[in-house]
């Protein structure tokens, strides 16, 4: 396990939607498209077959706390009167735009605790020095 100052170093660049592994601002060609591999570091981001399903955990999880803020917020300020149909159609929305929106921060999140929980296994480490040296190679003949 890394010491606490490396753990937040790449839990924050998972937060900023950055490589976790050495900070690349690039995970992303846009805002939903990520790439298979850090364009600087080399790492492959789906790292097993399933590996997002910890991204849509931490999506939800994010998501329907910023529900159950809004919804309790809500509820607070209009009480006794709280309008139903109105607070639904607000609820539904932010669960939509969240969600949709979170996602790829939350994969940059998940990719962090993922590091910070199971680091680079040593053939991991082997194909991307190797990917570097590659690409080292490529881009000095140019
Ligand atoms: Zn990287």
């Amino acid at each position: 396990m890394p010491d606490r100052a490396t753990a937040l170093r790449v839990l924050l660049r998972g937060c900023l939607r950055r490589c976790p592994n050495c900070g690349d601002p690039g995970p992303y060609r846009w805002w939903w498209k990520m790439r298979l591999r850090c364009r600087k570091c080399g790492i492959h981001f789906e790292r097993e077959e399933g590996y997002w399903t910890g991204a849509m955990a931490i999506n939800l999880i994010f998501t329907e706390l910023v529900f159950a803020v809004i919804m309790i917020a809500a509820v607070i300020e209009t009480w006794p009167d709280v309008p139903m149909l109105p607070l639904l159609l607000v609820g539904l929305a932010v669960n939509a735009v969240v969600a949709v929106t979170f996602y790829p921060i939350a994969r940059t999140i998940w990719i962090a605790i993922d590091l910070l929980l199971h680091p680079l296994e040593a053939d991991e480490v082997r194909e991307t020095t190797e990917l570097r040296r590659l690409r080292d190679q490529t881009t000095a003949h140019v």
